[in-house]
């Protein structure tokens, strides 16, 4: 049907298979449609022209219009060419320099390449336009290869402003300019347009203010004016934003209809004694926080929670009191951490949690011996073990859960997509799910929440009563996924956008602020000075060294000099001092880190193995050594390690000579605000959400064309919000004024993956 737009680029006047080609490998474009939906990054002004005498450097491109006085042609020493030569020797020239003057000023222009051409047609007594950017030549001002164009009847040769396309080297020595650029595009709109087809039903337009897609993409190219560009740019946004966020909630609609989610309408014995038994009380945030999750565990539809709170904010807390409800409701549990350490951190401190409980609690990991292994295994399936907490040893296949009911997933950015929905496997089968009682009443569900038990809510429903083996037969467990790593709202809002978020903004009670400093290296002394007071006060001290070198030799080789400079400064007998890295085995990892934790060393060096979760509220001083190398998220995550016990804690961030500005800012930011969710925003704002710690992995195929999650967060929830509308008023968009909804919705960029759908 549509066929110019899916024809090949090939065929486009001034194309060919050699640049199609080059288009394909530089941009990604295969066809006319890849084309016209390659938008201008800027735009340049072309409206005004400005008299040479105004010219200034600081000026970015400006417009002249002037006649040819002089041309020069130099050589490679800078000799002048002889230009009576006839022919020229043009292949002897380097530069040509081009005298021009207009009412009020003279001014040069000069060319290293294109020198025949620009020599022939920019002849003595001509009038031109030059458009460029001027720059300081000592006292003199010139443009290097301006564009050149003549002035037609007054008029100017382009609309007012100008598009400037993404290019890259090869495409410009390839012959595609961003002259040539714009006229492929004026060809392939030309061809396109009467082919494009509204994606947005007539009521959003007028609802929303918006111009058509055939005036947007012809205005977003070549605009008639800036007004017109502003609608075309508004237009193109809020559509891909809308789009997103329109299929995200569709999956978060369709999952919350589903009736696959099990039943916990209990709170059960140990969740009590587990609360009862706190040495201190549940922050607001907390209680919050576990209210949402309850609600999800008793709505009878699964839950797939992100819980976002800043280091220390308590999330282990929560996590531990989710699976005792789970547990309480006849299910197991696993807790999912990305390291071993980590594991072994929350195995330790979840068992001081479950003291006063009933709850079987054991540890998986890889340097878990084959013996032990199969004890826990036999549990697992047995339904003797309550609460399983491992690394990615429990994603292994022979790991078989009786009954999994919840699976907490920490510091989730470390895993992927892939392993995140192994976990759905393990979900019980249908019709193994124990029969509820009665509810219990700590925090009593809703009306809404009072859903018939679930037999009956699956039979209800057509699901399958008889156990069977059939992947199709099991019912995803509950999903609570932890992140410390505070992701702004707006990126929130789209990587997670089919999730739920619960947030921990409130931290517990009695926290010192960290006092960060930036020192320099030859501030070292009086650091050591400052540690050893540290030290006799009876504290311990973080020493962190970044990876610097692709070569993990080559880290370690920087981590062991850093190592002996303090050992050397602290030395024994008075001190202590321990390392871990990512080369050691497990069990020097191990032996070195527990040396740590127990207080037998004083100092720890280590890489950023100990970024996350590490728990040592002895520890007062956290030194990041070239700290200028480390991206601003992780450095908030380092600082999070101290500052957890009673003390009052410091940072001290060490930066190197060479430290550009940008990492200066950074630094700058750390020592000013101790916020997680301000420092998020402030790096996303630094770096673009591309690169943004710990969303690499998200697994969410998102590019967005010409929205920035960035810049455009307001809009987003805009988007957000007129789409969670429209799904209101028609939640299956089968309406016939949504059908170019559903049309557009269909297409692969939006096909954002189900989570609970990946197997
Ligand atoms: P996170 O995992 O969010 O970084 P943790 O769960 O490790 O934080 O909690 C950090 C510290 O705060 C732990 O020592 C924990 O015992 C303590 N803690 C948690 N909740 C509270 C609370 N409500 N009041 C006081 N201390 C708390
Ligand atoms: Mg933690």
């Amino acid at each position: 049907m549509a066929k110019e737009l899916d024809s090949s680029i090939q065929y486009l006047a001034g194309v060919g298979p050699k640049r199609a080609e080059l288009l394909r490998r530089e941009l990604g474009i295969e066809t006319l449609s890849d084309l016209i939906h390659l938008y201008p990054f800027r735009y340049i002004d072309r409206s005004g022209i400005t008299p040479i005498a105004q010219v200034a450097p600081d000026l970015a491109f400006v417009q002249l219009q002037a006649t040819v006085l002089t041309r020069t042609l130099y050589g490679p020493s800078g000799s002048i060419v002889s230009q009576d030569d006839n022919p020229i020797h043009f292949g002897a020239c380097k530069r040509l320099s081009v005298m021009v003057e207009d009412a009020s000023g003279r001014m040069e222009m000069v060319f290293f390449k294109g020198i025949k051409w620009n020599y022939q047609r920019l002849v003595p007594g001509a009038t031109f336009l030059f458009f460029g950017k001027p720059q300081a030549f000592g006292t003199r001002m010139n443009i290097v290869h301006p564009e050149v164009d003549v002035p037609q009847d007054g008029a100017l040769s382009q609309g007012a402003l100008t598009g400037v396309y993404p290019s890259t080297e090869k495409l410009k020595t390839g012959g595609i300019t961003g002259k040539v650029m714009c006229k492929l595009q004026a060809a392939a709109l030309s061809l396109c347009l009467p082919e494009v087809v509204e994606t947005l039903p007539e009521y959003i337009l007028r609802d929303r203010g918006l111009v058509s897609l055939p005036y947007a993409l012809k205005n977003i190219h070549f605009p008639k004016d800036s007004y017109a560009l502003q609608k075309a740019t508004y237009r193109l946004k809020f559509e891909e934003l809308f789009f997103l966020q329109l299929s995200l909630l569709k999956q978060k609609y369709v999952r919350s209809r589903g009736e696959r989610g099990l039943l916990m309408p209990k709170v059960g014995p140990d969740f009590h004694a587990c609360y009862n038994a706190l040495p201190y009380s549940l922050t607001g945030a907390q209680q919050r926080v576990i209210k949402e999750i309850r609600a999800d565990l008793t709505s009878g539809h699964q839950m797939n929670r992100l819980l976002q709170g800043d280091v220390g904010s308590g999330k282990t807390m929560v996590a531990v009191l989710s699976c005792l409800l789970a547990i309480g409701n006849g299910y197991q549990t696993c807790i999912m951490a990305p390291t071993e350490v980590l594991a072994q951190q929350h195995y330790a401190n979840i068992q001081k949690y479950l003291k006063p409980t009933a709850v079987q609690c054991a540890l998986l990991t890889g340097s878990t011996t084959q013996k032990e292994r199969r004890a826990i295994h036999a549990a697992l399936e047995d339904g003797s073990l309550g609460i399983i907490v491992g690394t990615h040893a429990l994603l292994e296949d022979n790991v078989v859960f009786r009954n999994l009911g919840l699976a907490v997933i920490d510091e989730q950015h470390r895993f992927g997509v892939e392993q995140r929905s192994k976990l759905w496997s393990k979900g019980p089968l249908v019709g193994r799910g124990p029969v509820p009682e009665n509810f219990a009443t700590l925090i009593p569900p809703t009306a809404e929440q009072r859903v018939p038990p679930i037999y009956e809510a699956m039979g209800g429903h057509g699901f399958p009563r008889q156990a069977s083996a059939d992947q199709a037969d099991r019912v995803p467990p509950h999903v609570l996924v932890m992140t410390a790593t505070p992701i702004p709202r707006t990126l929130a809002m789209t990587l997670y956008g089919d999730l739920d978020v619960s947030v921990i903004d409130e931290m517990p009670p009695g926290r010192k602020p960290v006092q960060t400093m930036c020192i320099r290296q030859n501030d070292r002394a009086s650091m050591y000075k400052f540690m050893r007071a540290e030290i006799a006060r009876g504290r311990q001290v973080f020493v962190v060294f970044p990876l610097i070198f692709e070569s993990e030799k080559m880290d370690l080789q920087n981590l062991e000099k850093g190592y002996e400079e303090i050992v050397n400064a602290f030395p024994l007998p008075d001190y202590k001092v321990a390392i871990v890295h990512g080369q050691q085995s497990s069990e020097e990892k191990n032996f070195n880190m527990s040396a740590f934790v127990a207080g037998r060393a004083n100092i720890l060096v280590s890489t950023t193995v100990i970024e996350v979760g590490v728990d040592v509220p002895n520890a007062s001083v956290m030194v990041i050594e070239s700290a200028q190398r480390f991206g601003l998220s992780q450095l908030h995550q380092l600082r999070g390690r101290v500052g957890r016990g009673a003390e009052k804690s410091y940072c001290i961030l060490v930066r190197d000579v060479k430290t550009s500005k940008e990492a200066e800012q950074r630094l700058n930011l750390m020592c000013q605000t101790e916020d997680g969710f301000e420092i998020a925003e402030q790096d996303m704002k630094m770096r673009g959400p591309g690169d943004l710690e710990g969303t690499q992995q998200s697994g969410l195929p998102i590019s967005l064309n010409i929205a920035s999650l960035a810049k455009d967060g307001q809009l987003l929830t805009e988007a957000r919000i007129y789409a969670g509308q429209v799904l209101d008023a028609d939640p299956t968009l089968s309406a016939p004024q949504n059908a170019p909804l559903v049309r557009e919705l269909r297409k692969e960029k939006y096909v954002v993956k189900d989570y609970s759908q990946i197997s």
